[in-house]
């Protein structure tokens, strides 16, 4: 991904701002070499996930819907799948998206199963729609 800053008054290119590291929130000026001009920049840093999470992820989202379950996603934007009628109550499974990087964790897509975690290693390395249906099977095995 690229990011590049340009100058507000000349339109020169001032920086890239992919290749800073940010923090959320932090603001940080830039002179353009061209003009002279100050340009603040006001970082909004997100979670970089991988595209294949986030298609399995939506994938198990849809068959927890065609399954009839309820889920939601709470402040963490960890999605929690409960039997159908049965929000709140026992947990069948919670997925969540680490990033690439700044985790010890393996980057992409993270599956509890019953409140244990399911081995990344059952979906790593299937397509989306192939990873939540092994996914889904073990899910569907509690339900
Ligand atoms: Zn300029």
């Amino acid at each position: 991904m690229t990011n590049i800053l340009k100058c507000a008054c000349c339109g020169a290119r001032i920086a890239d701002l992919s290749f800073l590291d940010w923090s959320d929130g932090e603001t940080r000026p830039f002179e353009c070499g061209e003009c002279g001009c100050w340009t603040k920049v006001e970082a909004s840093v997100s979670l970089e996930t991988t595209s294949d999470a986030v298609e399995t992820r939506d994938e198990l989202r849809r068959l927890a819907m065609w399954n009839g379950c309820e889920f939601w996603y709470n402040t963490e934007g960890v999605l929690r799948i409960y039997p159908a009628d049965d929000l709140g109550g026992r947990e069948l499974a919670a997925l969540w998206m680490a990033p690439e990087t700044g985790y010890e964790e393996a980057a992409g897509l993270h599956v509890t199963v019953d409140g244990r975690p399911l081995p990344v290693d059952v979906y790593d390395g299937l397509v989306p729609r192939e990873a939540a249906k092994v996914i889904w099977k073990r899910i569907g095995a509690i339900l």
